[in-house]
């Protein structure tokens, strides 16, 4: 066990109002004039030595940068859940340990999946793959669990600090199974669930983007996908049992066979002891592995600059990455809606007239102003400019960091 475990846990302090970086960046013109001059300036004189491509930009994502696919962000302005305020996510722990918990969590997660299936990445997805097709940004780290980012931008190196809902992962035997077979399994083994879902589906309620609307419904949408319904009977939700353990009950630490046993449906049951599926993000309250932890870092370490996109950083392992940029020297760059944690750390000694290349901190939805700032690019030419050469050797070593984050994660 390390001395201090990278563990996932949400952060509840309020957050500070922003300062913004440079003064004149309080429009979307200046907005976009000042993160133009982050991304293209030369690497910053306070950066340390030896990092692999100083010129390159490492974005560091969060839920903001999703809200224009319609998916909740996780916080107003004052770090508080914006959508439900009686949300509370679910821990690894009470997951785990707790068989009427996870029937609460599939049932919710059950009806809320169809509208997650259906959103797709926006603007400022794309605007990241346009910025790493130009040599600019280097690599993704994204707390998000969505796979936006993978879908946007397939060969740009992204890191899911926090795992993916896309597929489930056994507790036992560490098999995946994707989320889409589950989610029928879920259906057949919940027929009466599905058929509610189906009305959902009919009535729009899951259709709307609109919060409001989807309420009125009675149904509320909370930001991993899951959906609060008020008195549903959770309790009668069933879920399947890992396919692998059920076939081969593992061996458990000490050498005891586990036991896997269903129901004559297939539905997990309580004498079980072992093949219990999760969903492949990390948790609140569960470690991070440290393979993900050391490829998140080593993204970081890999270029000159960090921006962020849409997060309050309000998750440890998030807000340490971005700590570790600063104590590199790292000129850091913010968007975001709403304070950011510790956001004051990261604007110490800002040079007096600097107009973005020391460090940018603006307040815009990432949809709105991501796009400009491609066309800004292009319009100056910057994809012409003398680093030409620079930028295709970027390209092709990004194809290797493609690899290594792979040969990491394997
Ligand atoms: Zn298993």
């Amino acid at each position: 066990m390390r001395k201090a475990p990278f563990i996932r846990i949400p952060y509840t302090g309020p957050l500070p109002s922003p300062e913004l970086y440079p003064r004149n960046a309080n429009t979307i013109p200046g907005a976009v004039a000042a993160l133009a001059k982050f991304l293209t300036a030369p690497p910053s004189p306070t950066l340390q030595d030896g990092v692999a491509d100083p010129q390159s930009t490492v974005v560091l994502s969060g839920a903001g940068i999703s809200v224009a696919s319609g998916l909740a962000d996780y916080r107003g302005k004052n770090g508080t859940y914006r959508q439900n305020k009686a949300y509370r996510p679910i821990y690894y722990h009470e997951f785990t340990a707790n068989h009427e918990a996870r029937k609460r969590y599939w049932a919710r997660s059950f009806l809320g999946w169809t509208n997650l299936h259906k959103a797709k990445p926006n603007a400022a997805h794309y605007a990241i793959k346009d910025l790493g097709d130009m040599g600019i940004v280097r690599s993704v780290v994204t707390q998000n669990v969505d796979s936006f980012h993978s879908t946007a931008h397939p060969n740009l190196p992204n890191l899911e600090l926090h795992g993916y809902l896309r597929a489930l992962v056994c507790i036992s035997c560490h098999n995946e199974l994707p989320r889409g077979v589950f989610q029928e399994s879920l259906a057949k083994l919940n027929p009466a669930w599905a058929a509610f879902l189906e009305e959902m589906i009919q009535s729009g309620a899951i259709d709307t983007e609109n919060p409001g609307e989807r309420m009125s419904k009675g149904m509320r949408t909370n930001p991993d996908g899951d959906v609060d319904l008020p008195g549903a009977p959770y309790t009668t939700f069933r879920y399947p049992a890992c396919p692998h353990c059920l076939v081969n009950p593992p061996v458990s630490a000490d050498g005891t066979k586990t036991i896997v046993e269903v129901d004559g449906e297939g539905a997990w049951i309580p004498p079980s002891t072992a093949g219990i599926l999760k969903p492949a993000v990390i948790m609140f309250g569960e470690s991070i592995p440290s393979k993900v932890k050391d490829a998140a870092e080593h993204a970081i370490d890999g270029s000159g600059r960090l921006l962020v996109l849409g997060t309050s950083l309000a998750t440890y392992s998030a807000w340490r990455l971005a700590k570790r940029a600063k104590e590199r020297g790292m000129p850091i760059g913010i968007l975001n809606l709403g304070g950011v944690r510790g956001e004051e750390l990261f604007f110490q000694n800002m040079p007096i007239g600097q107009s973005g290349e020391a460090g940018v901190r603006v307040e815009f939805g990432t949809d709105r102003v991501l796009p400009k700032l491609v066309d800004q690019l292009r319009r100056t030419g910057f994809a012409k400019s003398p680093e030409q050469a620079d930028i295709s050797n970027v390209t092709a070593e990004q194809h290797t960091n493609s690899k290594i984050f792979k040969d990491m994660l394997s």
